[in-house]
């Protein structure tokens, strides 16, 4: 499911982040002109750049590319997706897995596109519920399926390193649609991917 690392810099925003983080750096109390710290203003402004590409990624485009016509009307499952993403309240990084299932209407797509859909929307500054809801309502639009479900199950940096003792919570999102509303069918997918979720 992996796929090229994409690394592509604007000289013009890589040089403003790092003056930014220049500055950051001093406030902190710390000294940028020290040798350990020469080129992490530098090295930031990359990650940065890099750890919200998604902005500039269309989720539909990259379904719509591997989408193709089959008429089969079984649960499809993509679970165990890799997410890091990053918590807009606090800008320090939330990770964890994605389950995604659909039920086609006549239309599939690669099973890559639907992780790489992950990354689209979790390379940008995020709240949980909302990346969920977004994996999902793309995967809607696409592919018109006859049902979606999305199960997250994160751990956010932001509770975990703040002192809220609750180092070892993992937080679960989760959206349905269509025949996923009904019990049966959402039951069978949550034992299929042995979430804990209720
Ligand atoms: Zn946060």
């Amino acid at each position: 499911m992996a796929y090229k690392k994409v690394e592509q810099y604007e000289d013009k925003i890589t040089s403003g982040l790092i003056e930014n983080y220049r500055e950051s750096l001093e406030l902190l109390g710390e000294n940028p002109a020290r040798e350990g710290l020469l080129k992490t203003p530098e090295r930031i402004a990359k990650a940065m750049q890099f750890l919200t590409q998604g902005y500039h990624m269309n989720a539909l485009d990259i379904l719509n590319s591997a989408r193709f016509h089959e008429d089969i009307s079984e649960m499809i499952i993509v679970k165990d997706i890799e997410l890091y993403s990053i918590c807009e309240h606090h800008m320090l990084p939330f990770f964890g897995k994605a389950h995604i299932a659909y039920i086609p209407n006549g239309w599939i797509t690669g099973l890559s596109k639907i992780a790489r859909v992950v990354d689209v929307y979790s390379r940008r500054l995020q709240v949980q519920e909302r990346l969920t809801t977004q994996i999902l309502d793309a995967i809607k639009e696409s592919l018109n399926p006859l049902g979606i479900a999305v199960v997250i199950e994160a751990s956010h940096l932001c509770m975990m390193m703040r002192g809220v003792q609750k180092q070892n919570s993992v937080t679960t999102t989760s959206a349905f649609f269509g025949e996923f509303e009904k019990n049966e069918t959402r039951s069978e997918f949550i034992r299929l991917i042995g979430s804990k979720l209720h």
